[in-house]
């Protein structure tokens, strides 16, 4: 018999499930959820807002390019401060003791029992929801996940704005910095502010690399995606440069009309 867990249904969240276009959208970090009973981890509201809980505005975007390109989207259901989905269950930074330069109280100390159980109630059912997505498409989808930055990170202002960020397959990557003009006059760069030395490519290596799949992690300074007005102009301008970009590899993501 499964054993069920109270939080299976807060860990992911999937849209447009039916969705049939060639892509898969990802947004490990949609949300800054913290269920019952992991209560506030010992932070203040402040910092349970802030983006070392989750990645404002990339779920926005995520949703949008999800609805342009018939595309499903698995998204992260609760922080990642809890579990950070974009890691492996044995990654250091998976239950993050430290959050840029805040200690996170509920955190430390962690039995095993209590390492198991963030792994079985979060890590197990977003790898269950990719699964599933992944398994509804005919043939491997081209993977491209949406997260945001903060502008400043200890102290220290961050000048790329757009980071196209990739692991062994660069493909995608370097095909839309190669279109990144036509579209965009944003500062744009390759395994900026992170890249795989950071640990931050989980998604794509467990999910696109063994299937040979185009994929793609981007980056968004969180100052561009600050509010609805802004993350569809954003949303709008990546669709027009991913589907510039995938057409430019002979893997066309089409556009849905009238989005
Ligand atoms: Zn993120």
């Amino acid at each position: 018999m499964t054993e069920t867990h109270a939080n299976s249904d807060r860990a992911v969240k999937t849209h447009n499930r039916d969705g049939r276009g060639g892509a898969l959208i990802v947004c490990e970090h949609a949300s800054r959820d913290i269920p019952e009973p992991y209560g506030t981890l010992g932070l203040t509201p402040e910092l349970l807002r802030s983006h070392i809980a989750w990645d404002p505005g990339a779920l926005a975007v995520a949703r949008r390019l999800s609805t342009a390109f018939d595309a499903p989207l698995v998204a992260g259901g609760v922080s990642r401060l809890l579990f950070d989905c974009n890691r492996p269950p044995h990654a250091p930074d998976a239950i993050p003791e430290r959050s840029e330069d805040h200690a996170v109280p509920g955190n430390q100390n962690l039995t095993d029992a209590d390492r198991a159980k963030r792994v079985r109630d979060i890590h197990d059912v977003f790898r269950d929801g990719m699964v599933s997505a992944l398994a509804g498409f005919a043939a491997p989808p081209i993977l491209i996940t949406v997260h945001s930055f903060t502008p400043v990170y200890l102290n220290r202002a961050r000048r790329v704005q757009i980071g196209l960020l990739h692991d062994t397959d660069d493909r995608l990557a370097r095909a839309m910095l190669a279109c990144a003009p036509a579209h965009t006059g944003l500062s744009v760069a390759l395994n900026d502010p992170y890249g795989p030395e950071h640990g931050v490519t989980h998604t794509l290596r467990q999910y696109a690399l063994p299937a040979g799949s185009l994929n793609v992690m981007l980056e968004i300074r969180n100052d561009l995606i600050a509010d609805a007005t802004s993350q569809a102009r954003m949303a709008d301008m990546l669709i027009d440069w991913i589907a510039q970009s995938t057409a430019s590899l002979n893997a066309p993501l089409t556009v849905r009309a009238g989005t």
